[in-house]
């Protein structure tokens, strides 16, 4: 695997690449990998020619100072497992390698009500920090195809959205199946922040997810949605954020219409002081 830390030596090398016709893959993410992660280099090499990853804890897509200086860093561990998975390339760039122009020096594109719902609406300015990001990752690697894992669901669909309003259509956007431990909990890079304890209430997130999959209430998302914050009052030490139902192409409340196949169930709670998200499409 060669390194990287600058947008110039990594073109160089994708440049060529793509005029010989191969494709790139690109995985971008904040490092403290585990295996969600590396699932998406697997699919990478399946599909592509090359695979990217970067490693960038992006400033501009926290809304906490806190959450960002409490994101873990272990650069060398996530090293060997990229090796471990052939990853072709690795770009690890510094914030004013990402940012040249200063990272307060961008507009958002405008695709709709979507930033502004569930995280968007929990998480201000969220959105537009990983939209500012992707793209100026997916600039610096000139890659062919994006790979993002489906436990960020609405941010692989603000991904998707944003590719094709910034003139990146070209971009094939994958959305990869969610990876979970044995016990249903989401591997996440800030698992590792949760205590013993609290790692053992965090299973109840999917647990309900999968309750709320498994209850057939003729589509009464009130009903689905009321029962799963009953089910987590409980439980004093998780702090529901929200736990909503909705349409799985637009994140919005469903007309009444749609059928079960067309929904997801989404969830985000904070447990021992660390925010964890997780969802399942109820089909
Ligand atoms: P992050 O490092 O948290 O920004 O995540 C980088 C990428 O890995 C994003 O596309 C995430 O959706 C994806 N990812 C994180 N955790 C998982 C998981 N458990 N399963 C699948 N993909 C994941």
């Amino acid at each position: 695997m060669k390194t990287f830390s600058t947008e110039k030596e990594l073109q160089a090398i994708s440049a060529k690449l793509l005029k010989e016709g191969k494709t790139i893959g690109f995985v971008p993410t904040m490092g403290a990998l585990h295996s969600g992660h590396i699932s998406l280099i697997e699919a990478a090499n399946e599909a592509c020619d090359f695979s990217v990853c970067s490693i960038f804890v992006n400033p501009t897509q926290f809304d906490k100072q806190v959450d960002l200086d409490k994101y873990p860093i272990t650069i060398e561990a996530d090293k060997k497992l990229l090796e471990a998975a052939n990853c072709d390339f690795l770009l690890l760039p510094s914030v004013a390698e990402v940012y040249p122009n200063g990272k307060d020096n961008y507009t958002a594109p405008d695709i709709g009500k979507i930033v502004g719902i569930l995280e968007g609406k929990h998480r201000i300015g969220h959105f537009e920090g990983v939209m500012q990001v992707v793209e100026r990752l997916l600039r610096m690697t000139l890659a062919t195809d994006l790979f993002m894992g489906l436990k960020d669901y609405q941010q692989y669909l603000v991904c998707s959205k944003m590719t094709k309003v910034v003139g990146l259509d070209h971009v094939k956007v994958h959305g990869m199946p969610i990876v979970r431990e044995k016990s249903g909990l989401a591997k996440s890079s800030r698992n590792v922040r949760l205590s013993k304890d609290g790692k053992e209430l965090a299973v109840n997130i999917s647990k309900r997810l999968k309750k709320t999959r498994v209850l057939n209430y003729k589509n009464n998302i009130k009903r689905l949605e009321k029962k799963a914050e009953e089910f987590f009052e409980r439980f004093p030490e998780i702090e529901l954020e929200y736990f909503e139902v909705v349409d799985k192409n637009t994140l919005m409340k469903p007309t009444g219409k749609d059928k079960k196949e067309n929904l997801i169930a989404l969830c985000a709670a904070w447990i021992d002081g660390v925010r964890l998200i997780d969802n399942m499409v109820l089909s």
